[in-house]
């Protein structure tokens, strides 16, 4: 290789796109970067209408181009979830998230859960029509009747037969959160 003066935008121009950001296409910076999807997201696709939308983006000018994540990026992306006890993800979503840490790439996304997941496991997100998270989400599950703590996954309390409920444990957010 020789001349080093050739200007390449520093850092990856990926973008992976969930499917209701299909229909936020219009918001998006211009598309001279590449848009990466998953298989996931295109049979999980929420309505009929993001279903049309993705294979019409897919197949304008090539430049959505679908990618599955390896089993590597998915397990990273199942701890980076459970570590913050998010459990509202969608198989699609991993996939999403899985598909970041490997690439290196950005996530388009509207979905606090999704965004919250990039989040905690340092992957950076791009909300469309919606102002975004502020800050990393942690999630606490009790239950209601006795107030016994359980991991992630428990529906219904093994002592007093309650449910189990999730809560929000606030990190940093606004002057004076306490509870
Ligand atoms: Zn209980």
């Amino acid at each position: 290789m020789g001349a080093s003066s050739e200007s390449k935008p520093a850092g990856p121009a990926l973008l992976i796109l969930d499917s209701p950001a299909f229909l936020q296409l219009h918001r998006l910076p211009p598309l001279e970067r590449e848009l990466l999807t998953t298989p996931q997201v295109v049979s999980e696709a929420v309505s009929a209408e993001a279903r049309i939308r993705v294979a019409q983006a897919a197949w304008a000018g090539g430049k959505v181009r679908i990618a599955a994540p390896g089993k590597v990026g998915l397990a990273r992306a199942g701890r980076a979830a459970a570590r913050i006890g998010e459990t509202k993800l969608s198989a699609a979503d991993m996939s999403v998230l899985a598909l970041a840490l490997e690439t290196g790439a950005r996530v388009a996304t509207d979905d606090y859960a999704l965004q919250n997941a990039c989040r905690a496991a340092g992957v950076g997100f791009v909300p469309l029509a919606q102002k975004g998270i502020a800050s990393e989400r942690k999630y606490s599950f009790a239950c209601i009747g006795c107030g016994k703590a359980f991991p992630p996954g428990k529906a219904v309390c093994d002592e007093c037969g309650n449910p189990v409920e999730r809560r929000i444990l606030r990190g940093k957010v606004g002057p004076s959160g306490g509870p």
